[in-house]
């Protein structure tokens, strides 16, 4: 049996059911005369907690009996046949986190700065949210009913953070005792029934590394493919995280432990036909490496924890340059638009550079690349992602050309606003030239767009 943590996670205590937050004109939820602002409570006569719960309860279903609350406070009650496959047409409230009971000593939400956004706080320990976003989790303080639903709902797979299968160093890592540091019997539980995981070593010099790190990933080996891959991701320190008990990541330690893990990888590979332990692009990096081949990754199972990052965008950089030199038939000459800025984390600027300089010498482009200091977080933080709307200011007197662009994982994936809460509008009139934010799809398709423009006005032209 598995034990439950004696300290819950923190559960915001909220009002029943979930809230209707769109419904589309229409839709079978429009013409059942649901609204924004009703909530629903109960499917089938089970308690409905969550729009999850209720995909889950309604899902497949033909007969439903759906009860509603409505924004007046009215109950109602809905007798409902549908086609198995005609949609409510709803969009429902977020889901809020539960938070962790937790005090990792690296824990990030301590590395940041006062002035943070808040959603940069939130301590998010939410088996929901790992399954829908790919979130972390410990597992330590899950509760039994939320193990049931996972296991219930096939919320598959969980990603957790498992940091080290020694006992001791997990408990010292996640500063809670032993026995909640203990996942063991959850995980074999989750396993058993199905659900697959993900597991995440946030790596500490001198804690976790070295033998610690190889038990590690064995232990977790002994368990695949249910345990389908572990992301071993680099501790980063900020100048509001300098614990005495870390130490930093150097150049150095990242060279031994791409040496010591590509050992464990050959291994793994030859024993399971899968690298099934991947370190993080910053390691290799800061290792001053290459990261390795497309291969290696496989299918990326953990892309979205910064591992294979830099050799997708790679490969999907050598995919434009065929692109544009098919598309592209005119002889490569000095282009008299492209001449412009690219910003990006001091991390990356190295490698996107060696890029950027094929593109112009092919292309006739005069792109830049200008790599940012993070002065926000500071530290050893180097990643774009983590960039501020002050950090893109300081730099803005190092802009060269017509045009400026920054990474759009700078911004928040719902609003325009940056890690410092400054708006992308605001930083705009800032700059001089026009600013743009690009993922690697948009600056593509822009650029495919400018160059063959160009071509066709050159040609035009001649
Ligand atoms: S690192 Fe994650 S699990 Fe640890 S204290 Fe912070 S939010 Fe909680």
């Amino acid at each position: 049996m598995y034990e439950f943590a004696v300290t819950p996670a923190v559960t915001q205590i909220r009002r029943r059911g979930v809230e209707i937050s769109e419904v589309v004109p229409g839709s079978l939820g429009a013409e059942l005369e649901l609204e924004p602002g009703d909530r629903i409570m109960r499917v089938n006569g089970r308690v409905v907690r969550d729009y999850l719960d209720f995909r889950f309860q309604s899902g497949g279903e033909t007969d439903l009996v759906i009860d509603v609350r409505k924004g007046t406070g009215e109950d109602w009650e809905l007798n409902i046949e549908r086609d198995e496959a005609e949609a409510f047409g709803l969009s429902f409230e977020q889901i809020v986190p539960r938070q962790c009971a937790n005090e990792c000593i690296f824990c990030f939400c301590k590395g940041n700065p006062e002035t943070a956004r808040p959603s940069l706080f939130v301590r998010d320990e939410d088996v929901r949210l790992s399954f829908l976003y790919g979130n972390y989790t410990t597992l330590t303080s899950i509760t039994e009913d939320e193990m049931r639903r996972v296991i219930e709902q096939r919320l598959t797979p969980q990603y957790v953070s498992v940091h080290a299968t020694d006992l001791d160093v997990r408990a010292y890592l996640l500063g809670v005792d032993k026995e909640r540091a203990d996942i063991s019997a959850k995980m074999r539980c989750l396993l058993d029934a199905g659900i697959e995981i993900h597991a995440q070593v946030v790596l500490c010099p001198e804690i976790n590394d070295a033998e610690i790190l190889r038990r590690t990933i064995y232990d977790l080996a002994e368990l695949h493919p249910r345990v389908r891959s572990v992301a071993i991701v680099p501790l980063g320190l900020t100048r509001y995280l300098n614990d005495a008990r870390l130490t930093a990541v150097t150049p150095e330690f990242c060279r031994r432990t791409i040496r010591d893990v590509g050992e464990i990888q050959k291994d793994l590979r030859t024993r399971l036909g899968t690298t099934f332990a991947f370190l993080g692009d910053e390691i290799y990096l800061r290792a001053g490496r290459t990261v390795p081949s497309r291969a290696h990754y496989g299918d990326y199972p953990q892309i979205e924890d910064g591992i294979g990052m830099v050799r997708s965008f790679a490969n999907s950089f050598d995919a434009l340059m065929r692109r544009l030199r098919r598309g592209l038939v005119l002889e490569a000459r000095p282009s008299r638009t492209l001449f412009g800025t690219i910003m990006t984390g001091t991390l990356f600027a190295a490698p996107l550079e060696r890029m950027i300089d094929r593109l112009n010498e092919d292309f006739g482009t005069r792109l830049n690349v200008l790599a940012i200091e993070n002065e926000y977080f500071g530290g050893d933080v180097s990643v774009a992602g983590l960039l501020s709307g002050g950090d893109f200011l300081a730099a803005r007197e190092k802009v060269v050309g017509e045009f400026a662009i920054i990474p759009r994982v700078t911004l928040k994936s719902d609003e325009p606003v940056m890690l410092d809460g400054m708006r992308f509008e605001e930083l705009q009139q800032h700059f001089g030239v026009p600013l743009y934010a690009f993922d690697f799809k948009q600056f593509a398709a822009a650029l495919e767009t400018e160059l063959i423009h160009e071509r066709q006005a050159l040609g035009e032209a001649a």
